[in-house]
């Protein structure tokens, strides 16, 4: 454990487990541009969509709050390769399923999914909220498609960081610059 302030509330939190205190996350995320995308809404039911989706719960959707600060409390983050983003993974939160599933074809969900994702998390504009299953980011785990984040080795920092990055974005070297060399 290596507790902080947050500098905005003054509440305490793990810099190794979350980048941001759990309260100010969630802020960030229902502050985002359009949190709870269409694609994802369940009030825009029945629907059909071109491809297979997921929507939340209607009650997630109405009252977020609390959800969304289990979940930045007990989540895990994690880096998207594929997207190149970082990823939010909460398994259940509240003790409920956070959404649902709904075939190609289909308008209407017909299976539950135990789990919350909040995708480009770090985000203050495009963060954004879907459901998902375990066995299905655990897949995504074991394939690499979905890592880790690390934790910055520089003495007494503790951010989290890109996974292979040698240090937080904070610690990284400065980019050089590509001016060419002068003569005199
Ligand atoms: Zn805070
Ligand atoms: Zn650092």
């Amino acid at each position: 454990m290596s507790a902080r302030p947050c500098p905005r509330c003054g509440r305490e939190f793990d810099l190794r487990r979350t980048p941001r205190c759990p309260s100010c996350l969630v802020d960030l995320w229902l502050g985002a541009d359009e949190f709870v995308r269409p694609k994802h809404d369940p009030r825009l039911l029945p629907l059909q969509w071109e491809s297979y989706r997921s929507v939340l719960n209607p009650d997630f959707v109405a009252s977020p709050r609390p959800y969304l600060l289990f979940a930045a409390e007990q989540g895990a983050w994690y880096f998207d390769t594929h997207y190149d983003m970082q990823i939010q993974f909460t398994h259940k939160p509240l003790g409920r399923a956070p959404g649902a599933g709904i075939p190609v074809g289909r308008s209407m969900p017909e299976h539950a999914l135990d789990s919350l994702l909040i995708a480009e998390a770090d985000s203050a504009e495009c963060a954004h909220a879907f459901a998902v299953s375990l066995e299905q980011f655990e897949a995504q785990i074991r394939s690499g498609e979905f890592r880790p984040l690390e934790v910055c080795p520089t003495h007494l920092c503790d951010q989290l960081q890109r996974p292979g990055s040698d240090r937080c974005e904070d610690h990284a070297e400065p980019a050089k610059t590509a001016e060419p060399a002068t003569k005199d």
